[in-house]
């Protein structure tokens, strides 16, 4: 038995007004006046005070970017470029404020910046060769647990798939829970429940052993708190940023499983964002993870989510064949789920009956 040697973040603050402790953290990684700090901020925040206080320096420079639309392998590439041309060298670091979707921006920039070609050929497992240059996470939104991952997920020309490696995870994460008080009641739900899900899937897995299982109860019992509990608002940003910390760490040694492979397929081929297309896929899920699910519908109910029908009810037999292909693809997500005889368990015909409910 091989056991897998994984980096994880060196550095993280955590608290509210953490925040404004930014500049003094960058300070002694600022290279040169030359050298930027490039700070790709979610574009919700434009206009708003957070910008204020972001902690510009010299030539550093604020990207607005917009979440509506999950991170492209082309996107990537094009930011990359821009960097490139507008300064001589190498910027100091790159910054990402903002959900899941600007995390992964933030880190797949930092390492296609060292590493030469398309963001693209990356896509995979250890593909990596160079480390990164220095990177910082900072969530304004909890549950996906990117901020700890050693994965950025992008969709590419091919296949939606993260760029998985060593120099994937972050060198720096600064946890403000105080970042995440705007976000809208629905996508609180979905991205939490991309927590919630992470839990589910890791702690029923194959690959579960005592170091995953650890991070996953403890996640798991916050996101009990946060979702079925009265607490206050304040308490229930605190633990659910800390629920999306131990999320993550949970499925570092072990996987996600068959929501997540779904809601690829569902995202390759209509777009729809990952938290959302989790809980459209999850919903039916009962036959594999009976007890979370009926949890996941006692969290729904308690505050009042509806989640959207029909989606893939007009789908053609070759749409349904592209999710089907694109869900079976995640192979170390099927063998986590169901074991080595996944295929047995889950056939083409039995994955196709549970597109169509969604
Ligand atoms: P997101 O980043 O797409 O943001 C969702 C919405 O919330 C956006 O409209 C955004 O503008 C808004 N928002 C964020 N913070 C806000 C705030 N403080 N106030 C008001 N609005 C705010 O959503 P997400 O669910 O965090 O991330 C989804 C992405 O994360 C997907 O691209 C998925 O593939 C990726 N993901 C990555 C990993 C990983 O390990 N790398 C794990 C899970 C998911
Ligand atoms: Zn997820």
């Amino acid at each position: 038995m091989r056991y897998r040697n994984f980096p994880m973040v060196p550095r993280v603050v955590f608290g509210n007004g953490s925040f404004l402790q930014l500049g003094e953290i960058l300070m002694p990684k600022r290279k040169n006046s030359e050298a930027p700090f490039i700070f790709f901020i979610d574009d919700v925040f434009e206009g708003q005070p957070l910008i204020t206080e972001v902690p510009l320096l010299f030539n550093d420079q604020i990207i607005f970017i917009s979440s509506e639309e999950e991170p492209k392998t082309e996107q990537v590439d094009a930011l990359v470029a821009k960097i490139k041309e507008s300064f001589p060298v190498l910027p100091s670091g790159i910054i990402g404020i903002g959900g899941g979707t600007l995390l992964d921006l933030a880190k797949a920039v930092a390492l296609m910046l060292t590493n030469d070609g398309s963001a693209a050929a990356y896509q995979g497992w250890d593909l990596v060769k160079k480390p990164a240059i220095y990177h910082v996470g900072i969530p304004t939104i909890s549950g996906t647990g990117a901020e700890v991952s050693r994965t950025t997920v992008l969709m590419g020309p091919e296949k939606k798939l993260g760029i998985n490696s060593d120099h994937t995870p972050f060198d720096q994460v600064l946890l403000d829970p105080k970042l995440t008080q705007g976000v809208p009641k629905e996508q609180w739900f979905f991205t939490g429940m991309d927590c919630y899900i992470h839990c589910i899937e890791s702690l029923n897995g194959t690959y579960l052993n005592a170091f995953s299982q650890s991070y996953g109860e403890k996640a798991l019992e916050l996101c009990h708190e946060v979702y079925l509990k009265d607490i206050s608002k304040e308490d229930s940003r605190d633990k659910l940023m800390m629920a999306s910390w131990h999320g993550g760490m949970s499925i570092a040694y072990s996987q996600v499983g068959i929501a997540h492979a779904m809601s690829y397929g569902l995202s390759y081929l209509l777009g729809v964002k990952h938290g959302i297309g989790n809980c459209l896929v999850f919903q039916y899920l009962e036959e594999f993870y009976p007890e979370g699910v009926k949890v996941f519908k006692q969290m729904q109910e308690k505050h009042q989510i509806k989640l959207p029908t029909g989606i893939c009810a007009h789908l053609s037999e070759e749409q349904f064949d592209i999710m089907i292909n694109v869900s079976f693809g995640l192979v170390p997500l099927w063998e986590n789920a169901l074991g080595d005889n996944w295929k047995e368990i889950m056939t083409y015909d039995r994955l196709l009956q549970l597109f169509k409910k969604i």
